[in-house]
């Protein structure tokens, strides 16, 4: 695992580790080989191989050996910088070095996972070892800049996980803004009558947590409001948030709902969006009874006042708070915070993208969140489960995996779909004494107590037909199949196909990307998966941190996951951002750029490039000169590349920097 060449050659003494990463580099690169041909290399004093450099040992190595030969620069070839350039830093830094006098060299995605031809890629990796020694030549001693960290939090996103996270953060002395787009907190789990597995009541364990946001003396709620801007760094970010206009003063309602009665439409009219459009509702309304804040709002496209202005304002005139305000505009509202969690959850697969399960086509067929309200005691129809031509079902069949495990639609599986359709069938047994058909490919119960249930369900007399329903049909060829809908399935036990009449569908709809959150990851500058959710830092040793420091996410955003992994996630999120704050201070990057004032011509191509908006104009006038505010920088270079006369420099990419790793990969 040595080599030691103690040669100089007049040039900085260079220390070259290469990781075998178990088999993972190993496997595929010869190690040994690029070890020895890098100990041939001008200005490399020692070169070693270790199976794992990461480790405690290899680190230790490291620093031993930059005291003991004298090293003033530091390669590392293994896995991704995004993993471990911090450790190797550290490592530097424990021997003496300048952690900055260190380069890292991609070989594991850059090289062994991505090649199966052995020679060729071990060539690679001494093509770009050999850049990496020529590069760190140039590099500089830099040093990170430390400012302070803004004790508050942002969590955006008021369902189970925002909820969790806020009160974590709160109970902590953290002062917490919580913003919700809807008009109240909740998100998917107010929907719910029951919670699989344990069938407890979602409202009796749900709303205490919302009214102890409502009341918590640390807790801003701001529902029906969303971020518009995000602008700072980690540690510093300054917050947009547009807050919507709900036409009634959220100070002065008391939600006691006199002007819902009072408004002068007599009856409900409108699709009810709060239960799936099941019920209706008036132009003044409050989505359910426990709504957090419990405070009405007025819907602009349906009410008479804000349409035309000719009202009789009865809502008003009987609310003797006189919370009413039509005058009410939309406001932008800024705060400042030290850390952002992102808890923006999931939206449900539209089922009707696949026609031939029927939805909006035949009455009887429903998706998973619609009879989640249907068998919700404060649902549209105060828990009966009625069909939409109200008669009551003798035989339901529940599809699983609709917009899931298909390549068709989504290839993920949803992960909470085969638990919920067993607690929906449970309740509709329940309630309606029907005959319940669950139609799966493959029963998927592995949480805690998940199995048990599904085994409650069997011992209920529920019926398991595994198969994919190929469609959902009112074409009758028996008179038992008339005027009843028929789903056809392959039965992949029995061995044939199966059509089995019923009077209602309910569609398991799978777990999808929020519609928007392409546009909330851009405003947050963080990434997406090839699926749309939001993407983890390390899928298991960063699970809820992403690649902007001081922004984190929980819950349905990052991927589908069930109530007990989503509150387990919101408060590791909490945690994170606690531990950032705590710290009191953060350390920036170094790699932002600066400009040498004396070359700069004052030609302001720089400043509307900046996406950082750190570049601005030292003073007005002809001689004015550009300057960088390198809190604000990012290092994204994109000044350096566009600066005419060359006056912008980066940090660990200045022109010797860059031109020598080129000239290194292709100079043999
Ligand atoms: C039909 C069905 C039944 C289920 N039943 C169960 C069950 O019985 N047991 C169980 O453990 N799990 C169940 N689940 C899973 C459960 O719904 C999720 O685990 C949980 O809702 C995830 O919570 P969340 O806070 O991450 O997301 P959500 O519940 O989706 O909440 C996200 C919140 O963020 C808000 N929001 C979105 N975008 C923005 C924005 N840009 N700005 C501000 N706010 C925003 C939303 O309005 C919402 O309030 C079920 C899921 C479905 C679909």
């Amino acid at each position: 695992m040595t080599g030691n060449t103690e040669k100089h050659d007049g040039l900085p003494r260079v220390g070259f580790y290469i990781c075998h990463c178990g088999t993972n580099i190993a496997g595929t690169i010869d190690v040994a080989d690029v070890r020895k041909y890098a100990e041939g290399l001008p200005g490399v004093a020692i070169a070693r191989d270790y199976k794992y450099m990461c480790s405690d040992p290899g680190q230790e190595m490291i620093a031993a050996d930059i005291k003991k030969h004298k090293l003033e620069r530091l390669v590392v070839a293994a896995c991704s910088p995004n993993l471990h350039e911090e450790t190797f830093r550290k490592a530097a830094a424990r021997g003496g070095l300048n952690p900055f006098y260190f380069q890292m060299v991609n070989i594991r995605e850059h090289a062994s996972w991505v090649h199966t031809d052995k020679l060729a890629a071990t060539r690679k990796v001494k093509d770009l070892s050999r850049a990496a020694i020529a590069r760190v030549r140039f590099h500089h001693a830099l040093d990170k800049q430390r400012v302070p960290v803004d004790p508050n939090v942002l969590v955006v996103g008021g369902g189970i996980a925002g909820i969790h996270a806020a009160l974590t953060l709160a109970n902590a002395g953290k002062q917490v803004t919580l913003v919700e787009k809807e008009a109240t907190i909740g998100g998917h789990m107010a929907l719910f009558d029951k919670t699989f597995p344990t069938l407890d009541c979602a409202a009796c364990i749900l709303t205490p947590k919302m009214s102890a946001v409502k009341s918590h003396p640390n807790i801003k709620l701001w529902t029906y409001s969303e971020v518009e801007k995000v602008e700072g760094y980690v540690g510093n970010y300054k917050v947009q948030v547009k807050r919507k206009p709900r036409y009634v003063d959220e100070d002065l309602c008391v939600g006691c709902m006199e002007c819902i009665d009072a408004c002068v439409f007599k009856e409900p009219k409108f699709r009810d969006k709060f239960n799936q459009g099941l019920g209706k509702r008036k132009p003044v309304y409050i989505d359910f009874p426990q709504a957090t804040p419990k405070v009405v709002l007025v819907d602009p496209e349906t009410c008479i006042q804000l349409k035309t202005g000719k009202c009789k304002k009865s809502c008003a005139e009987v609310c003797d708070r006189k919370a009413f305000n039509f005058e009410q505009k939309e406001k932008i509202e800024e705060i400042k915070v030290g850390a952002i969690v992102l808890a923006t959850g999931f939206k449900t697969y539209d089922a009707g993208r696949d026609p031939n399960y029927g939805y909006g086509r035949y009455p009887g067929v429903y998706t998973a969140l619609e009879v989640e309200r249907l068998v919700n005691a404060s649902g549209p129809t105060s828990g009966e489960v009625v069909l939409r031509d109200g008669k009551h079902p003798k035989a339901v069949g529940i599809v699983h995996c609709v917009g899931s495990r298909d390549d068709k639609s989504n290839k993920w599986c949803s992960r909470v779909c085969c638990m919920y359709s067993l607690k929906l069938a449970h309740l509709i047994k329940e309630h309606t004494g029907a005959e319940v058909y669950n139609f799966y490919i493959d029963m998927r119960a592995p949480g805690k107590a998940y199995e048990e249930f599904y085994d409650k369900l069997l011992s209920e007399g529920v019926h398991f037909v595994r198969g994919r329903v190929s469609d959902v049909t009112d074409w009758a060829m028996t008179p038992e199949e008339e005027g009843r809908l028929v789903i056809r399935v392959e039965d992949t036990l029995a061995g044939f196909v199966r059509r089995i009449p019923v009077d209602m569908v309910v569609l398991s709809t799978g777990l999808e990307p929020q519609a928007d959150a392409q546009e909330v990851r851009r405003r947050f500058n963080i990434g997406c998966g090839t699926e749309g959710f939001f993407q983890e830092r390390h899928p298991k040793l960063a699970p809820v941190n992403t690649f902007t420091e001081g922004v984190f996410i929980a819950g349905g955003c990052q991927a589908p996951r069930d109530i007990p992994d989503t509150v387990a996630q919101a408060g590791a999120a909490a945690a994170e951002a606690l531990a950032l704050i705590d710290a009191g201070f953060v350390e920036l990057e170094p790699n932002t750029s600066h400009i040498a004032a004396e070359e700069c011509s004052g030609c302001k191509t720089c400043v509307p490039l900046c996406p950082y908006s750190a570049i601005s104009m030292e003073k007005a006038g002809e001689n004015a000169k550009a300057v960088i505010n390198e809190v604000l920088c990012k290092g994204c270079g994109v000044c350096a590349a566009a600066c005419p006369s060359g006056s912008i420099k980066q940090n660990l990419f200045s022109d010797d920097e860059i031109f020598s790793e080129i000239e290194g990969v292709l100079t043999k």
